[in-house]
C-alpha cells in the first residue's frame, strides 16, 4: 500500500521541519560542495571490504540468462458470485474454491483470511494497534464492517460451518477474527486438490483503510474468505512445509498463492464498475440490475470498485508508439537480454474518474503509461491485457493509493488539479507506485506480512527512478516557483539527523517502532537500493533487479533469495553490505574531519653537500604557507558511523586534475599525506554521491580556504511558499 497524495504531500512538507531545513539548506549545498567539477571514477569500481576480487559481471549474466516465465503455477481456483445491496452496504453470495496443494506434505488443515474482521470492533487487532487511525486516516464513527461465513462445505456436501476455529498465530488476541483454521475429514494428499463451497456476507466498512463505501462509491476489497498460503519446505528458507496465514495488523498487507479468479458482481443498472481482470460478460437482469463477470489467470488477489458516478475513459498502451525501437535498443545492451526479452505488449488502461477530477485524467494516464513502460522494459513486460485505474470519491482518500492485480486506485484532489499545485506530482507519484506493485507484489509475490520491504521498497526504488525518467532528476516530485524537490531529495531528508536507529529493515510489518513502519520499508530501502546501485554502477545493478524479477516472477521470494541474486549477477559477495544495510542498524556517515597544507620548509642547519659543510638558516615562522612549493598536505578522513563501506575520496591541488584514493573504510579515521607542487585546494568523500545511505552529505567535503557563499535569497523564498502550504492544507 497504500501512498495518498496526503501522504506524499506529509512526507514532502509536513514530516518535520528537518525535513524543510535539509531540503534546502542539507541536500542542494552537499551536492554542489563549492569545488571544481570532478571528473567521473572511470572504471575503477571500489573493492569490497576485504579487496575481494571483481569478476566480470557480464560473463555471469550470460552463464544466466533466465527466461520470463509466461504463466504461474496455478494453487488457487476461485469462482465467485455475489450481489451488492447497497442499501445494508453488504455484499452477498458464494465462492466455489479450488485449492491444490502445492508440497509433498499431506495437508490435514486449511487456514483462511477473513480481512474484513479487522474492522467488525474494537477487539481486533487491527483496530487495537491502530486505534481506528492509519496513515493520518481516521476510521469513519460506526464504520465497522466485518465477513460473515454463512455456511461452509466440501464439495461432497460435508459441511465443515461448524468446525472452524479463530486463529491468533502472531499475537495470541482471542478476540481477533481475521484468521480461522478448517480441519478437514482427510488429508490433502502431495500435489492432489480440495473443493470448497463457501457461502460468505461481507459488510463493507465506511472507507478507512484500502476498503468500503462512502455514499455510492464502493472499493470491494479484502473482501471474500481468502486462503493463506500453504509453503513447501524451502519456501523462503522454511525447513518444513506449512501454512502461513497472519492475522490483520495496522501495518501489515498480504500474502496469497496464485491462480485463476472468475468473478461475477451484481449492481444496480445505474452502477459503472472496474475490476482485476477482463470482463467477459454484462447480463442485465431485468431487475433494475445487472451482472458483471470479470475473469483473470496468473494473479493472487481480486478486487473491484462501483460507483455511479465514475466517468470511463478507455485508453490504450501501444508496445509499439509508447515505446521506440532506440529505447528498446538502449534497454536491450543495458539488461543484456535480446531485443524479443524486452518486448512489451498492448495494455488496456481503464480510467475510472470522479466527475471533478476528469480535467486531470491526462495525468493518470501519462502516469500509468510511464508505469508500463519502464517497469516492463527494465523487469519484463505487464503480462495482463488491461490496467483499471481508480480515482476515488472526494473524501475516499482511505481506498486510494492501493493497489491490487490488475487494478490500483490513485488518488487526486480538486486542488491538486489547480495552478500551481498541479505541479506537485502527488497523482503520479501515487499511480506510479501504485502501478509499480503489479511487479513487485503482484508478480514478484513476497511475504508482505513479513518482508514489506522486498514489495514496497523495491518498488520506491524503482518509483523514485521512473519518476525520474518521467519528470525530471531534481523535479521529480515538485516543480513550481523555485521550489524543485527530487525523489532523492525527500529519502534523504528523512534519513538524516539519525531519528531511526532502532529497527532492521527486515522484520515484520507489524513489530517497528511505532512510526517507523514506512521509514524501514519504503525510505531506507529505497535509500540502500539507491546505494547498492551506486556501488555495482547502473548497468550491473540494472540487470540484478532484472535477473531477479526474472527468476521469481510467480513465486514467493525472500530477501536472502534476493541476496543471492545480487551476489550472482555482481559476481561479488555482497553479504557485508545487506548485513548492515538490511539486516544491522548501523548508521553510514563518513566526513572530512580536516584538511591543511604548508609548505615543505627548505632544509636548514649544518648540510653536508661533497664534504663540504655549510650553516643555512631556518626560515622565520609563517613563512610556511608563501613561495612556492613543494607542498605538503594532511587530510583526516573519519568514520562517524557504525557502518563499515568502501569510499573513494577525492583530492585537488592547485595547478592538476583533481585525483582520487580509495580507502577500505574500515577503521575509524584514515590520514591521508601528500607531497605535492601545488597546495592542496580541497578534499571530499565519496565524490559522486554513491553512498546514498549517508546520513549526512554535508561533511563531506572541506576547502582548505573555507567558501562562505550563502543562497540565503532562495531559500528564503523555499521557506515561505512551505508555509504558504502548510498553512492552506486543504488537500
Ligand atoms: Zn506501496
Amino acid at each position: 500500500m497504500q501512498v495518498t497524495p496526503r501522504s506524499v504531500a506529509r512526507a514532502l512538507l509536513l514530516a518535520s521541519p528537518a525535513v524543510v531545513v535539509l531540503l534546502w539548506f542539507g541536500v542542494p549545498q552537499a551536492r554542489q560542495p563549492a569545488v571544481a567539477p570532478v571528473p567521473p571514477a572511470g572504471a575503477a569500481a571500489p573493492t569490497a571490504p576485504g579487496g575481494a576480487a571483481v569478476p566480470d559481471p557480464a560473463a555471469q549474466v550470460a552463464a544466466i540468462r533466465p527466461r520470463l516465465p509466461e504463466h504461474a503455477e496455478q494453487v488457487v481456483e476461485y469462482r465467485i458470485s455475489v450481489r451488492l445491496d447497497p442499501t445494508a452496504k453488504e455484499v452477498k453470495g458464494r465462492e466455489r474454491l479450488t485449492w491444490r496443494n502445492p508440497s509433498g506434505d499431506a495437508v490435514p488443515d486449511l487456514w483462511f483470511h477473513l480481512y474484513l474482521n479487522a474492522f467488525k470492533n474494537s477487539k481486533s487487532t487491527f483496530f487495537k494497534g491502530s486505534g481506528g487511525q492509519l496513515r493520518g486516516d481516521r476510521m469513519p464513527e460506526n464504520g465497522w464492517g466485518f465477513v460473515d461465513i454463512v455456511s461452509m462445505k466440501l464439495a461432497d456436501g460435508t459441511d465443515l460451518t461448524k468446525a472452524y476455529t479463530f486463529e491468533a498465530p502472531d499475537d495470541g488476541n482471542a478476540d481477533d477474527r481475521t484468521v480461522i483454521r478448517v480441519p478437514l475429514p482427510s488429508a490433502v494428499p502431495p500435489g492432489g486438490s480440495v473443493t470448497l463451497d463457501i457461502e460468505f456476507v461481507s459488510k463493507l466498512p465506511r472507507v478507512f483503510a484500502r476498503t468500503g463505501f462512502k455514499d455510492d462509491f464502493y472499493l470491494v476489497a479484502q473482501w471474500f474468505p481468502k486462503i493463506g498460503v500453504y509453503e513447501p519446505a524451502g519456501t523462503r528458507g522454511r525447513e518444513t512445509g506449512g501454512w502461513n496465514c497472519h492475522q490483520f495488523h495496522p501495518n501489515s498487507e498480504f500474502y496469497a498463492d496464485f491462480g485463476r479468479f472468475e468473478v461475477e458482481f451484481t449492481v444496480p443498472a445505474s452502477f459503472v464498475v472496474g475490476a482485476t481482470g477482463e470482463r467477459t460478460a454484462r447480463r442485465e437482469n431485468g431487475d433494475g440490475t445487472v451482472t458483471y463477470t470479470y475473469v483473470q489467470a496468473d494473479v493472487h488477489d481480486f478486487a473491484w470498485t462501483a460507483d455511479p458516478n465514475y466517468v470511463e475513459q478507455r485508453h490504450r498502451f501501444s508496445a509499439t508508439e509508447d515505446v521506440t525501437a532506440e529505447e528498446y535498443r538502449q534497454v536491450a545492451a543495458l539488461l543484456d537480454r535480446s531485443d524479443r526479452e524486452v518486448r512489451l505488449t498492448d495494455v488496456e488502461i481503464i480510467l475510472l474518474l470522479h466527475p471533478r477530477h476528469v480535467s486531470q485524467a491526462p495525468r493518470y494516464l501519462d502516469a500509468a503509461k510511464l508505469g508500463i513502460k519502464w517497469f516492463g522494459l527494465w523487469y519484463g513486460r505487464y503480462p495482463y491485457k488491461t490496467l483499471t485505474v481508480v480515482d476515488p470519491a472526494p473524501g475516499a482518500g482511505g481506498a486510494g493509493g492501493m493497489e491490487y492485480p490488475t487494478f490500483i486506485t490513485g488518488g487526486t484532489s480538486f486542488v491538486l488539479g489547480q495552478w500551481p499545485f498541479n505541479r506537485i506530482r502527488a497523482p503520479e507519484g501515487v499511480t506510479v507506485h501504485e502501478f509499480g506493485h503489479q511487479f513487485w507484489y503482484g508478480l514478484v509475490a513476497n511475504n508482505e506480512f513479513e518482508e514489506a520491504w522486498l514489495d514496497e521498497g523495491f518498488n520506491s526504488y524503482s518509483t523514485g527512478k521512473i519518476m525520474e525518467i518521467g519528470y525530471g532528476r531534481d523535479t521529480a516530485l515538485v516543480d513550481f516557483l523555485g521550489l524543485r524537490v527530487g525523489a532523492v531529495d525527500v529519502i534523504r531528508a528523512q534519513n538524516a539527523g539519525g531519528r531511526y536507529r532502532y529497527d532492521t529493515v527486515r522484520q515484520p510489518s507489524w513489530s517497528y517502532t511505532p512510526g517507523s513502519y514506512s521509514f524501514y520499508s519504503y525510505t531506507k530501502p529505497e535509500i540502500l537500493l539507491r546505494t547498492l546501485e551506486g556501488l555495482l554502477g547502473e548497468q550491473t545493478m540494472a540487470r540484478v533487479m532484472r535477473t531477479y524479477h526474472e527468476r521469481w516472477r510467480f513465486r514467493h521470494p525472500n530477501s536472502d533469495d534476493f541476496y543471492a541474486v545480487a551476489n550472482e549477477v555482481s559476481g561479488q559477495d555482497l553479504t557485508w553490505f545487506f548485513e548492515q544495510a538490511v539486516e544491522g542498524t548501523q548508521a553510514l556517515d563518513y566526513e572530512i574531519a580536516s584538511v591543511g597544507t604548508r609548505r615543505v620548509a627548505k632544509a636548514s642547519g649544518y648540510l653536508e653537500d661533497g664534504g663540504k659543510r655549510s650553516l643555512v638558516p631556518q626560515e622565520k615562522a609563517g613563512d610556511e604557507g608563501e613561495g612556492t612549493g613543494p607542498f605538503e598536505s594532511r587530510i583526516l578522513v573519519r568514520r562517524r558511523g557504525e557502518f563499515v563501506a568502501p569510499v573513494e575520496i577525492a583530492v585537488k591541488f592547485a595547478g592538476a586534475a583533481p585525483e582520487r584514493v580509495n580507502w577500505d573504510g574500515h577503521d575509524r579515521s584514515k590520514r591521508l599525506t601528500f607531497n605535492r607542487p601545488g597546495r592542496l585546494e580541497w578534499a571530499e568523500v565519496d565524490p559522486d554521491r554513491t553512498l546514498v545511505l549517508d546520513t549526512n552529505w554535508l561533511n563531506n567535503a572541506q576547502r582548505v580556504e573555507p567558501d562562505t557563499r550563502v543562497a540565503r535569497g532562495v531559500a528564503t523564498r523555499w521557506l515561505f511558499w512551505m508555509q504558504q502550504l502548510v498553512a492552506g492544507a486543504g488537500w
